[in-house]
């Protein structure tokens, strides 16, 4: 991965193992993939689930030659490659190879300069030495006359300009502008490649949250509405009818499932009585877990309001799943039951002081 190009027949083979890794388990035989690979590749904080892309590490990864091939200029690897293939760029780079035949290990790697040239800073012949009687000083030309528009943002270029200077009895060096200390890390560079997806969303509210990560993984699903309910297994073309199993009346979509359905407010509507607050649910999961905010409850129980709503949904999923595969009957003390254990058990192992009954833990969310 980091010296050699990865073929992509090797990528997809790889990926083809992370995925039925990572959805392997599900209750259908065909096991669906529910979200698609690029958007699980994507960094949490971009709403993926971090797992790394492989052909963006792999070339994060070969562009590291190229930093150094930039700045170490006198080791021996180098110098072989500049006899070779020749110098480009004032040294900074080596000349494009142009082999037809063959897979050379260095054209691999110099096809993603680019990459790396697009983020270094290059200083051109804007500088004039002998200027300011010899102290040196800036001479930028403008490729055309400034619109009124690009006056103020010119001045201020100039404005910055001017407290800079080009030191003459210093080596050239290349600075990496993805980091603070100018030094190239590929973990910068896979961040700046990784494709923008702006989308309004807090994974905040499903990551930094403090519960099991299956459960953080299932929200995660929920949000982006590719959780396997009954009306996303029709449309993969499985022939079943919508009966949403808890209260046998309406179609089974992910909101009702988890907002909307009559069941499932019963819990909505005990979480808001125990807690003494009244809170309108939005239409969608993702705008719920959105609007969720818990300034109002104090510091320790935060932790606990915040971790409410993912308990909800996984209770909710857990008895969907086996009122469907069990054949068990819906029984609402159980589902009461099952959700304030679930909060519980999980505030105990990260709330010091947390009540260590039932009883007084309820007492505890009531006291806010
Ligand atoms: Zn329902």
């Amino acid at each position: 991965m980091s010296l050699l190009r990865l073929p992509s027949s090797v990528r997809r083979k790889l990926e083809q193992i992370q995925r039925d890794f990572l959805w392997s388990g599900g209750n259908l035989e065909r096991k669906p993939h529910l979200v698609r690979w690029e958007m699980v590749c994507l960094s949490k904080k971009k709403e993926g689930l971090g797992v790394k892309c492989l052909i963006i590490l792999n070339k994060a990864l070969l562009s590291k030659w190229n930093w150094r091939f930039a700045n170490e200029r006198e080791a021996l690897w180098n110098q072989v490659i500049r006899r070779k293939y020749g110098e480009d760029r004032g040294g900074w780079s080596s000349r494009e190879v142009r082999e037809a035949h063959g897979v050379g290990l260095w054209k691999g790697i110099r096809m993603d300069w680019e990459l790396l040239g697009a983020q270094i800073s290059f200083m051109a012949n804007v500088w004039d030495p002998l200027a300011k009687g010899g102290r040196g000083g800036w001479n930028p030309c403008f490729s055309g006359a400034l619109n009124d528009w690009e006056v103020e943002e010119a001045e201020r270029f100039l404005e910055h300009l001017h407290e800079k200077r080009v030191l003459g009895d210093v080596d050239d060096m290349v600075v990496w502008t993805e980091t603070k200390s100018g030094k190239f890390l590929a973990k910068s560079l896979y961040l700046a490649l990784e494709a923008d997806y702006h989308v309004l969303f807090s994974s905040s509210c499903i990551w930094n949250v403090w519960v099991q990560p299956k459960i953080s993984f299932f929200a995660w699903e929920a949000a982006w509405g590719k959780a396997l309910t009954l009306d996303l297994v029709q449309k993969r073309g499985w022939s079943l009818a919508n009966r949403c199993f808890m209260c046998l009346e309406n179609e089974e979509t992910i909101d009702h499932l988890l907002l909307h359905c009559l069941k499932t407010r019963v819990l909505w509507e005990l979480l808001f009585t125990l807690v003494g607050v009244s809170w309108v649910l939005p239409s969608s999961v993702r705008e719920t877990l959105l609007s969720w905010h818990g300034s109002f409850v104090g510091k320790k129980r935060k932790k606990v309001w915040r971790a409410a709503p993912l308990h909800i949904f996984w209770t909710v999923w857990k008895t969907k799943n086996r009122l469907a595969f069990k054949d068990d009957e819906l029984s609402i003390q159980r589902l009461k039951y099952s959700f304030l254990l679930s909060l519980w058990s999980e505030a105990k192992l990260f709330i010091v002081d947390c009540p260590l009954t039932m009883v007084a833990f309820i007492d505890w969310l009531g006291s806010f």
